[in-house]
């Protein structure tokens, strides 16, 4: 049988033979490649409900696998190991140990929203990416990826002072993820912009930088944001606490 789509194929399970003869014709090198057969018997039953309870992977039952989103993905441009249509349909199959042997590379959706326009089902691909990168987080799969880091500091500072000061944001992330400040492109980023910007906006930036300004009247807000977090953080431990209980029950109808 010939192999359609080689690239999904793992090179590990790909087989050939340097010489090998089959009824007397020599079938050695690319013409023996042989597919190394495999048996998936640890079905996750509840994975396409798990994915459906966090926010973005709502609508993922609609895929039809037309694979537009691949088609159009940023990420995939650069990295054709990067398949969200490759994902969904390893999600909706429940094929968890297959989804997980690439669970490093999920988080790296940039949300372009590109797999989004390009959706005739409306299934929110970038949402699904989003969903799948928090289920394997939560599920502790993953460590804390740093697009994760990055909306935490970002959601944090937006609570604390109802403004985004760009330079702490960036500093703070680069604390969490343990990373040098002093990195060539960000050295580069400061020369210009000392060598480009008006000395007053500088000297505003910097002084935003030490003393974080926070918008008037922020606390109500900030409470009213912060609840709204808590509930939705709750919201969806409770999602995922209900499809494994009706897992364990044999209840589908609970999740
Ligand atoms: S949002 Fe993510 S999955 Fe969609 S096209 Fe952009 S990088 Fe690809
Ligand atoms: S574009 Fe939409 S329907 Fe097509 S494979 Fe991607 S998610 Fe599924």
């Amino acid at each position: 049988m010939p192999i359609h789509e080689k690239s999904l194929i793992r090179p590990e399970d790909l087989h050939t033979h340097d010489e090998l003869v089959i009824d007397g014709v020599d079938v050695s090198g690319h013409w023996s490649t042989f597919i190394e057969s495999r048996v998936v018997s640890d079905y996750n039953e509840a994975l396409q409900d798990e994915i459906e309870a966090l926010p973005g992977g709502e609508y993922i039952h609609r895929c039809w696998q037309c694979g537009s989103c691949t088609n159009s993905c940023t990420v995939n441009a650069i990295n054709p190991d990067f398949n969200p249509r490759y994902w969904i349909y390893l999600i909706r199959m429940g094929m968890e140990s297959e989804l997980l042997r690439d669970k490093d590379i999920i988080w790296q959706c940039v949300s372009c929203n590109k797999c989004t326009y390009a959706c005739p089902r409306d299934v929110f691909p970038e949402g699904v990416m989003k969903a799948t990168a928090h289920w394997l987080e939560r599920k502790g799969h993953t460590s804390t990826s740093p697009s994760t880091h990055f909306d935490t500091v970002f959601t944090e500072q937006i609570v604390a002072t109802g403004k985004i000061e760009e330079s702490r944001t960036i500093r703070r992330f680069f604390q969490r993820t343990k990373q040098s400040l002093m990195q060539d492109w960000m050295i580069e980023m400061v020369k210009k912009m000392v060598s480009g910007l008006p000395v007053g906006l500088l000297a505003r930036m910097g002084l935003a930088t030490l003393v974080a300004p926070k918008t008037k009247d922020w606390s109500r807000a900030s409470a009213a944001i912060q609840e709204y977090i808590d509930e939705q953080h709750e919201k969806q431990g409770e999602a995922l606490d209900l499809v494994k209980l009706a897992r364990q029950t044999g209840d589908t109808k609970a999740a």
